[in-house]
C-alpha cells in the first residue's frame, strides 16, 4: 500500500523535473527486465537509449562499455540483440577490444558514416556467476529473486567520445508486478541527472530495479533512502533505521547541508559483510552468515566515505586517506552517537591493529600500494589499517599539542571547510594543515608512514579509560604467490615449504576452481581458507588454516568500567 502511494509521488517528482534548456545533450536510458514468469526470478535486463546528435565515420569507434571496472568484470562480452539505429537504420557494428591493462573497453565501431540521433537497445543475461577475477565491489549486474542491481560501468553502453551530456534514468518496471520500484544514485524513481558530464562519470551510477525491499516509505526530507534486494538473515527494516539515525548524526558532525543519499543492500558471494561508495551513496553486501554488528560497522564507513572525499589527484595512492578516515571516524562516530557498543568499538579497533601488526607487507612504501592492490590482500589491507593507525596517532599528537583543547576533528572539519571554500584538497595541502597543527613532528611522521615505516602508537593513544597489551597473534600466509588468486587460470606456484598450505595437500601446478574472498579471512585468526582444487582431472576440497610465524600485537582493552571519559576524543 505505501508502495503504491510512493509510485504515485513520484510520478509528481517527475513531471516537476527542471526543465531542460533547448541545446542541453541528454542520453536517456530506458532500464528494464524482462516480464518474469511465476517464479518472479530476474534472469535478463534490457536497456534502449536515445543519445543525441551523434556524428561519427565509418570505423571510427561509437559506443564503449568498460570490460573491466574496479576488477569487476562486466557485462561487455554478453549483450544480446544489440541494435543501433541513426536517421538512416540499422547500423552495422564491428566489435573491438581494448588490450587488457588500465581501463580496458569493448568498443562498437560502425561500418559506415553514423548521424543524427541514435536509438541502441540490447538485452542482458544475468548470471549472478561469481567475478573471475576475484575479490573485488558489487558493481556486477546481480539479481536476487525479483530485484536486480549493478553499476552502469558494468553494463551500461554509452558514447565513446568525450563530449558532456545529462544522463536521464527512466525506469520500465511495469510488467514487474504492482510497488516494483527503481532506485539509483540520482535517487528514487525516474531522474535526470543535474549536471552534465563525460561518458566516463556515467560508469558509476547504482541502480537496483523490481521488488525492492525499501525504507523509510517514501524518501525522507534529509535525502535518506535505502533500497535492498534480496532476503537477509537480519532485519532489514532495523538496520536501516539505524543507519539514517548515523547518517543524521554525520550530517551534524561533519556539518554537511542534507543531499539525496541512498544506501543500497545486495547480496555477494565474494567478500559479504564489505561494501563500496558510489555515485555520493554506497552498496553494502551481505550474506546468510553476515554479523549485524560488525555490518554495521562497514555501513557507518561507507556513509564516512560520503562526507569525506579523497585527496585530489592520485587514486589509490590516496587511499590512506580516505579509507584510513573512513576506518577511523566509523567506529569513533558510531560510538559518540550511541550507535555501537565500547566493547563493538574495541573489537573493531583491535581487529584493525592485529591486521595491520601482524601483516608482513606492512612496510610496503605507500607509492608501491596501487600496482599490488588487487594482487596482494595483504597489501589490499594497508591503507585502510595504516591509514587508521596513523589517524590515531595524528588525534593522540594534536590532543597532547593542545594540553587536550584540540582534536582530530578540528583538523579535518577545517581541513574540509577549506575544501567547500575552494582552498586545494591536496596531500601537500594536507601536510601544511598537520604542521599548523602539531608542527615538523607533524611532518616527519606523516613521511615515515608513506615510506612504510612501522606506527607506533602509545598504550593511551585512544584516551585515558584504554590502555594497550601484548596479544600473540599469527601472521597471514596465504603458503604460495598470491597473485595467482586473481589470473585467469588461477594455477598454484610459489608455494612456501612448511606453510599450511603445503601440509594440507595443496602442490604446484594445481588449479583453483573458484575465486576465493581473503581480506576478511586476514582479519580473523580463526578464519579457514577454503579451496576447491582440480589436479588430474579430480576436483577436490582443501582447507586450512592460512597462518604463519607469531607476533606480539597491541590490543586496546578498557581500563575499568567506571571509567569517565569513556568515548575517546
Ligand atoms: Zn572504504
Amino acid at each position: 500500500m505505501k508502495v503504491m502511494t510512493l509510485g504515485a509521488m513520484l510520478a509528481t517528482l517527475v513531471s516537476a523535473a527542471p526543465a531542460l534548456a533547448q541545446q542541453e545533450r541528454i542520453v536517456a536510458v530506458e532500464l528494464g527486465a524482462e516480464a518474469v514468469p511465476a517464479s518472479g526470478a530476474i534472469k535478463v535486463a534490457t536497456v534502449a537509449i536515445r543519445m543525441p546528435d551523434t556524428n561519427v565515420a565509418a570505423g571510427q569507434p561509437l559506443l564503449r562499455l568498460p570490460l573491466v571496472i574496479s576488477n569487476v568484470k562486466t557485462s561487455a562480452e554478453d549483450l544480446q540483440d544489440l541494435q543501433v539505429r541513426d536517421s538512416q537504420g540499422l547500423v552495422a557494428l564491428s566489435v573491438r577490444d581494448d588490450p587488457a591493462g588500465g581501463q580496458p573497453y569493448r568498443r562498437w565501431i560502425p561500418a559506415r558514416a553514423v548521424n543524427g540521433p541514435l536509438q541502441v537497445s540490447y538485452r542482458i543475461p544475468i548470471s549472478n556467476a561469481a567475478n573471475p577475477l576475484g575479490a573485488a565491489p558489487p558493481l556486477e549486474l546481480r539479481s536476487d529473486g525479483a530485484v536486480f542491481s549493478g553499476s552502469t560501468g558494468a553494463f551500461l553502453v554509452l558514447p565513446d567520445d568525450e563530449q558532456a551530456y545529462r544522463l536521464k534514468l527512466t525506469w520500465q518496471l511495469a510488467n514487474q508486478g504492482a510497488g516494483a520500484l527503481g532506485v539509483s544514485t540520482l535517487g528514487v524513481g525516474d531522474r535526470v541527472a543535474p549536471k552534465a558530464a563525460p561518458s566516463s562519470q556515467w560508469e558509476s551510477v547504482f541502480v537496483m530495479g523490481g521488488q525492492v525491499g525499501h525504507e523509510p516509505a517514501r524518501p525522507a526530507p534529509d535525502g535518506f533512502f535505502a533500497a535492498w534486494q534480496g532476503q537477509p538473515a537480519f532485519d532489514a527494516r532495523g538496520l536501516m533505521r539505524w543507519t539514517h539515525e548515523l547518517y543524521g548524526y554525520y550530517l551534524d558532525f561533519f556539518k554537511t547541508p542534507s543531499a539525496t543519499y541512498n544506501v543500497f543492500l545486495r547480496t555477494n558471494p565474494i567478500n559479504p559483510g564489505g561494501g563500496v561508495e558510489i555515485g555520493n551513496s554506497f552498496v553494502g553486501t551481505y550474506d546468510q552468515h553476515t554479523d549485524v554488528d560488525r555490518f554495521k560497522v562497514t555501513l557507518a564507513h561507507e556513509m564516512v566515505h560520503t562526507f569525506v572525499d579523497t585527496l585530489e589527484g592520485g587514486g589509490l595512492a590516496n587511499s590512506w586517506f580516505n579509507e584510513g578516515i573512513a576506518v577511523y571516524y566509523a567506529r569513533l562516530l558510531a560510538l559518540r552517537a550511541g550507535k555501537i557498543s565500547q566493547a563493538d568499538y574495541l573489537d573493531d579497533l583491535n581487529s584493525t591493529a592485529a591486521r595491520y601488526y601482524t601483516d608482513i607487507m606492512n612496510t610496503t612504501p605507500n607509492a608501491d600500494i596501487p600496482g599490488r592492490f588487487w594482487a596482494d590482500t595483504r597489501v589490499r589491507v594497508l591503507p585502510y589499517d595504516r591509514g587508521a593507525l596513523y589517524f590515531a596517532q595524528l588525534n593522540d599528537e594534536i590532543v597532547r599539542a593542545s594540553m587536550g583543547k584540540r582534536s582530530l576533528d578540528d583538523l579535518l572539519l577545517g581541513f574540509q571547510e577549506g575544501r567547500r571554500a575552494g582552498q586545494p584538497a591536496s596531500q601537500a595541502a594536507w601536510v601544511d594543515a598537520v604542521m599548523r597543527e602539531v608542527g615538523e613532528q607533524g611532518k616527519t611522521q606523516f613521511e615515515a608512514m608513506m615510506a612504510g615505516r612501522p606506527i607506533a602508537l602509545r598504550s593511551e593513544a585512544f584516551g585515558p579509560c584504554l590502555r594497550s597489551t601484548p596479544v600473540i597473534l599469527r601472521r597471514y600466509e596465504l603458503g604460495f604467490t598470491p597473485d595467482v588468486l586473481i589470473e585467469k587460470r588461477r594455477i598454484v606456484r610459489g608455494l612456501v615449504a612448511g606453510s599450511a598450505a603445503e601440509k594440507a595437500g595443496i602442490r604446484n601446478g594445481d588449479e583453483i576452481v573458484k575465486p576465493v574472498p581473503q581480506d576478511g579471512i586476514q582479519g580473523d585468526q580463526k578464519a579457514l581458507l577454503k579451496l576447491q582444487i582440480a589436479r588430474e582431472g579430480k576436483v577436490m576440497d582443501v582447507s586450512y588454516l592460512p597462518r604463519g610465524e607469531t607476533v606480539a600485537v597491541p590490543q586496546w582493552v578498557a581500563v575499568s568500567p567506571s571509567c569517565k571519559a569513556a568515548v575517546p576524543r
